[in-house]
């Protein structure tokens, strides 16, 4: 992941209280805060259209500044936004889980062959040898099956505890954004940014470090949650994508879209089928509605590591999440074939190209 450097001074968020959530990275509770005793409000100017009119709408556990959406294009914020370091302090090494492993054995293999699927996405049209960036590439897993494709991969990392354990054969820079990794201008065919760009504090800076080191005609594919989802509308401050606090950023499909096409892409396609993302996300949305189940206990549950103690939550608790998994698993795939239809996917991806101005 990367970092840049925008800074606040007021409503910072609170190190020592994060770093006491650490074993809670999921639970934070998130409110919906009502339009009547909270108006809209002037702000920073924001960063995809520069609106300076934005409503607050969630407030987050332990977190002074709320999240914000913007009244033209729709992007929530935190508002003010967060120090570096404090973003920082949202990733604890736990967050990334042991090297090469980030779930229990089963729902990694799972995670793997959905996995495969998804590179011959990533990798259509490249040519063998193509220079793949994976921006917040983490453990590579991504990385690793590029390259049995035969194809050069790169890899840029805040965290060097995060690319523990990656594929030796993948080059991967530890900077804090993509910008100072230092990649030359015009020598990457691909850059994938795969539910990244929402953790990063300056997407736009961002975007325009992807463009300059992409060659011409060069290919980005990015994917966001889908914040004008209907998944998304219907469970408000419940909804399991929403990760705050440490998506910094709530994307509308259409605010992507505009601005990618504004930093000088051009939109090949958007998808908005995931079987990985929003199946699970329409369960862990609605089952954070029920009352007496932790918010995101179904993915607190599938996510713990067995190597590291004893299980979270009591058994009742384990029983009656694990029957909602079995129970919930169809009404999850109906709602995601619906929600791709009607072209309302919970997550999207798109494909863009780099356009020549
Ligand atoms: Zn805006």
């Amino acid at each position: 992941m990367t970092f840049g450097t925008r800074r606040c001074t007021i409503h910072r968020l609170h190190l020592k209280e994060l770093s006491l959530a650490c074993s809670g990275l999921y639970e934070r509770n998130v409110a919906a805060l009502d339009s009547s005793t909270h108006p809209t409000e002037r702000v920073s100017p924001c960063p995809v259209c520069n609106a300076e009119e934005a409503r607050p709408r969630f407030a987050v556990d332990g977190i002074a500044a709320p999240v914000v959406v913007c009244i033209e294009c729709g992007l929530g914020r935190f508002h003010p936004s967060p120090e570096v370091e404090e973003v920082r302090a949202l990733y604890p090494d736990e967050y990334y889980g042991e090297p090469g492993r980030k779930f229990q054995p089963l729902v990694e293999w799972l995670v793997r062959l959905v996995g495969t699927r998804h590179i011959g996405f990533l990798s259509r049209n490249l040519q063998p040898g193509a220079k793949v960036l994976d921006v917040g590439c983490g453990r590579g897993v991504l990385l690793g099956e590029l390259a049995d494709r035969g194809f050069e991969v790169h890899g840029q990392e805040i965290s060097a505890e995060a690319a523990r354990g990656a594929d030796p054969r993948a080059e991967i820079r530890i900077a804090s954004s993509i910008a100072a990794a230092g990649y030359e201008d015009c020598s990457l065919d691909e850059v994938i940014i795969w539910h990244v760009l929402e953790h990063l504090p300056d997407p736009r800076g961002s975007l325009e470090a992807v463009h300059r080191a992409l060659k011409p005609s060069g290919r980005l594919v990015v994917a966001v949650p889908n914040f004008e989802s209907a998944q998304a509308r219907w469970t408000g401050a419940a909804w399991f994508h929403l990760d705050l606090p440490r998506h910094l950023f709530q994307f509308p499909a259409s605010a992507l879209q505009r601005l990618l096409s504004e930093v000088g892409f051009e939109v090949l396609s958007e998808h908005h089928f995931s079987l990985r993302q929003n199946p699970f996300g329409w369960m862990q949305s609605v089952l954070n509605r029920f009352p007496g189940l932790p918010r995101n206990g179904l993915y607190t549950l599938l996510h713990h590591r067995s190597a590291g103690g004893s299980l979270p939550f009591d058994a009742r608790t384990r029983f009656w999440l694990r029957f909602w998994l079995v129970a919930g698993a169809p009404f999850g795939l109906l709602a995601t074939v619906i929600e791709t239809i009607a072209r309302s996917g919970a997550t999207v991806h798109m494909v863009a190209r780099k356009r020549e101005d």
